[in-house]
């Protein structure tokens, strides 16, 4: 064949048009300028509607419907109908609400096309930066090793299998036979989910996850924890790991870091931190005692999408031993050695430090946003989290139908609806159908957890956008929609 003929049949996905695209580019940033703009105004969850879930049982396309086609079933299928945890009043889970400067940030990092796992770019020294502000952060020396992830669950798991490596070298090669005696770990029973799911993962198995019980105040009781591994050693068992809490999921205890910390040297066990959101705090002066001892933990994982409010995904994993780290995940292949010169030179590659080979660049954004905020706007915008759960917890307090359910050392207010002479059981159940309506009604989206059997609504403030008076308004409706539903069956 001719060049001339097949140069004519040359196909690409770049545009044939780029005018009309950059058109679109510019009403799609118009479009969700006003989308975040306007959130306030719209309600904090709408159902989607049965022909909206219809119009996700397409056929898988198989001719080209044009680029504006493609973004109007967006606009009007999947934008209305949003997790919404960009609302003020979304307080469900623990998410952070990014921003726009931060969803400008992934339209960069996207339109790059980086995949930052090894090569001679900046993206590596933009996610290294990050790195070293985060050990910064976070009281860790310079010399630490770490990696950006997906969430803390990815970030546990991360530093559960360095921690499992430290344990023993030979688990890398022989697996798990090279143990005597099963491997066992420690953490409190409020530990977050996802780091039991990492010890069944790893081949630990979640039977040898000794959960620890806690005190009126949810943290570890460190002397069940000492009798625990004492007695686990005497039973032939490898205690190998500590899993400390800086902030839990319920309601943000925060353990005795330092008192683990020198638990941990003394039987020479790792002692990993779960620091998902509440690790932030370590930026504020006034948390230096209650968060005394993250900085000697051996690993940390924080999400930078929670309390950071970095848009979705960013996570960080910190290990103390940059060796440990890259022993546990480098396994030399000829594809992937670094060269002295070239694109195949540059720094440490990430694919040794995870489980990770193609990543994306997460790092732009964080990046972006700590120098477009400086570190006081997040001490700012943390404190006032802070107080509003201090607000939220003295309204409830005030009011003599609600029953504050936990301790508030955090951003994490536990409650419910009690006006008095109802059953265990009915109380529950009311509750549980008091924060349905809530939802319902599109008002408020706090959660729900259960405390000493006790359902709980559940508000876990990591939201820059949330105002003092959404708290006052939440208190309000939670007593309405109570009086409602307690008067009514349900
Ligand atoms: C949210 C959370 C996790 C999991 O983090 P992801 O970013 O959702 O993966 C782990 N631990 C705690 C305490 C959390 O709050």
């Amino acid at each position: 064949m001719k060049k001339e003929a097949l140069l004519t049949e040359e196909k690409t996905l770049d545009p044939q048009d780029w005018s009309t695209l950059n058109e679109l580019g510019h009403r799609m940033l118009d479009d969700l300028f006003y989308y975040l703009e306007t959130t306030r105004q719209r309600p904090v969850y709408t159902k989607p509607p049965a022909n909206v879930l219809a119009s996700m049982n397409q056929p898988l396309p198989e001719t080209p419907e044009g680029t504006t086609a493609v973004y109007e079933d967006f606009f009007a299928n999947v934008l209305p109908y949003n997790i919404n945890n960009i609302h003020p009043r979304f307080w469900a889970w623990v998410q952070g609400g990014g921003s726009p400067f931060g969803m400008l940030a992934d339209m960069l990092a996207s339109g790059m096309n980086a995949n930052v796992s090894l090569g001679d770019s900046m993206p590596m020294y933009v996610e290294k930066q990050v790195l070293n502000w985060s050990k910064e952060m976070m009281g860790f020396p310079s010399t630490a090793s770490g990696l950006l992830l997906s969430g803390a669950s990815l970030a546990n798991i991360t530093a559960l299998i360095v921690a499992r490596h430290h344990a023993n070298h030979e688990i890398k090669t022989k697996g798990l036979q090279a143990v005597q005696g099963p491997l066992t770990i420690y953490g409190s029973s409020e530990t977050h989910n996802c780091v039991v799911k990492g010890v069944e993962v790893i081949g630990i198995g979640s039977d040898n996850f000794r959960k620890v019980p806690v005190d009126a105040d949810y943290r570890i009781d460190v002397e069940a924890l000492r009798r625990m591994i004492v007695e686990d050693r005497a039973a032939g068992c490898q205690p190998f790991c500590i899993v400390g809490n800086a902030g839990t999921v319920n309601t943000g205890a925060i353990d005795p870091l330092d008192e683990l910390a020198a638990l941990a040297k003394e039987f020479n066990l790792w002692l990993h931190v779960d620091g998902a959101f509440g690790a932030i705090p370590k930026l504020l002066p006034e948390f230096a005692g209650a968060l005394n001892g993250l900085e000697l933990a051996d690993s940390l994982s924080f999400d930078f999408h929670k309390w950071m409010y970095v848009n979705y995904e960013a996570a960080c994993v910190l290990i103390r031993d940059p060796q440990l780290h890259r022993e546990a995940f480098t396994s030399a292949v000829n594809y992937l050695t670094l060269h002295e010169r070239g694109l195949s030179a540059g720094p440490e590659a990430f694919n040794n430090l995870g489980m990770e080979l193609s990543r994306g660049f997460k790092a732009l954004k964080i990046w972006m946003l700590l120098k477009q905020n400086g570190l006081e706007t997040y001490r700012t915008l943390i404190r006032q989290n802070l107080q509003q759960a201090q607000y939220l917890a003295e309204l409830i307090q005030q009011h003599p139908e609600l029953e504050l359910l936990a301790p508030v050392p955090l951003n994490i207010v536990c409650f419910r609806y009690n006006a008095g002479n109802c059953s265990a059981e009915k109380l529950n159940k009311g509750n549980k159908e008091l924060l349905m309506r809530l939802h319902e009604q599109g008002i408020a989206a706090p959660s729900y957890t259960v405390l000493n059997d006790k359902y709980a609504i559940r508000a876990a403030i990591t939201n820059h956008r949330s105002k003092f008076s959404d708290f006052e308004l939440l208190v309000n409706e939670v007593i309405r929609i109570g009086k409602e539903v307690f008067n009514s069956k349900f």
